[in-house]
């Protein structure tokens, strides 16, 4: 029998979420954005419930055959566009939409050879200083490429760093709006945050996070405030059971030490497996449905758990590190991934994400 873990890509709640980012943007179209391999979900699970969507912006261009290969003829962006010239071979023949954001990238569009012009999206770097034009240069790259037979249409985008905090988007959204307002063209601003905070209207919105079912602005709000459903579970079983004598400790560097007598459970679940070994003692999980917290430090593979409140668990009882978990009396039980990023220290994004290659993941309802 295979180790009892594993992950299960919720289809359905892809779809909702989706529909969650097209009511906080009812005039936009709707970006899913499906870097990361779908933010850990996998691109072709992650297709079935966001096909949906206007279009996938994603930057790997391996990830873009791949959604080709799922027979999506419509809009592909790569979001850090082309990094080198012959990438834009392969964007000429799978019709892909790409991100110019740098000198070089025009440069290597004026030297290439297409019969198919490319529609681009420009990017300006408003103040996250990671990709773009600043606002000062943009309209002389704008000219650029708007002179290049191998370009078709230009879109303006810009990026947010503060979407989900208290900066706010204002200062980058004036310093877009001065060296854009007299450019035509589609415009793309909004990350998830952007879309759900701020509702920003703008042509294309890019919603990632938010797809999956994870809040972009936890702990100032949660999915149930934003309509959200979790779309991956992450679940295991108790493998074990020790019972604890005042004083006993558990796990590596016996970073805890039991106060009274205490039953604890065995998780089969790692660090290997993606599990954030910075979680500490007290992270959220449930057994059986019934929530408790971790023990001493996360090993490679296996945790511990708490069964103080939950005397009937024992070998094979259901463990949910993150996602939907067993009925309790007949209410369903959930753990958002945001509750555990929150007490391991990191968000939502990193710890789908690293769902690690040895869990068996498939899709569910
Ligand atoms: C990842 C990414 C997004 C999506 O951001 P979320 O916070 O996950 O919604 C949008 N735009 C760009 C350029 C990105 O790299």
């Amino acid at each position: 029998m295979p180790r009892p873990i594993e992950a299960l890509v919720h289809v359905s709640a892809l779809a909702h979420n989706l529909g969650r980012a097209r009511a906080a943007a009812p005039d936009a179209r709707v970006w899913a954005v499906v870097k990361a391999n779908a933010y850990g979900h996998g691109i072709e699970r992650a297709f079935a419930g966001l096909r949906g969507a206007d279009g996938f912006a994603l930057l790997d261009l391996a990830e873009a055959e791949r959604l080709r290969a799922l027979d999506w003829r419509g809009p592909i962006l790569l979001l850090e566009g082309c990094f080198e010239p012959r990438d834009l071979e392969l964007c000429s023949r799978l019709q892909l939409w790409h991100v110019v954001h740098c000198e070089e990238q025009i440069g290597w569009l004026a030297a290439h050879k297409t019969q198919q012009p490319h529609r681009v999206f420009l990017k300006m770097n408003s103040g996250m200083n990671r990709l773009g034009f600043m606002p000062a240069a943009f309209r002389s790259a704008w000219v650029r490429l708007n002179a290049l037979p191998q370009v078709d249409e230009i879109s303006l985008m810009t990026h947010f760093s503060d979407a989900d905090g208290p900066r706010g988007v204002d200062h980058q959204l004036s310093a877009f709006a001065a060296a854009t307002h007299d450019l035509p063209g589609e415009r793309s601003l909004s990350n998830s945050a952007a879309t759900l905070r701020h509702g920003l209207n703008n042509d294309w919105v890019r919603a990632g996070i938010m797809a999956y079912g994870s809040a972009p602005d936890f702990p100032s709000h949660d999915i149930h405030h934003w309509g959200l459903q979790p779309a991956m579970t992450l679940r295991s079983r108790l493998i074990a059971t020790q019972q604890l004598q005042p004083g006993d400790t558990v796990g590596y560097g016996s970073s805890y030490t039991a106060q009274q007598a205490q039953r604890i459970g065995i998780v089969a679940c790692g660090y290997a497996d993606g599990y954030p070994r910075h979680a500490g003692s007290d992270t959220p999980v449930l057994v059986d449905g019934v929530r408790t917290g971790t023990v001493g430090r996360v090993s490679m593979d296996m945790l511990a758990v708490d069964l103080t409140p939950v005397p009937q668990a024992g070998v094979g009882s259901k463990v949910t590190l993150w996602g939907h978990g067993p009925a309790v009396d007949g209410a369903p039980s959930l753990l958002a991934i945001d509750d555990v990023a929150h007490a391991a220290g990191t968000i939502g994004y990193e710890l789908m994400c690293a769902v690690a290659p040895r869990v068996p993941i498939r899709s569910a309802e």
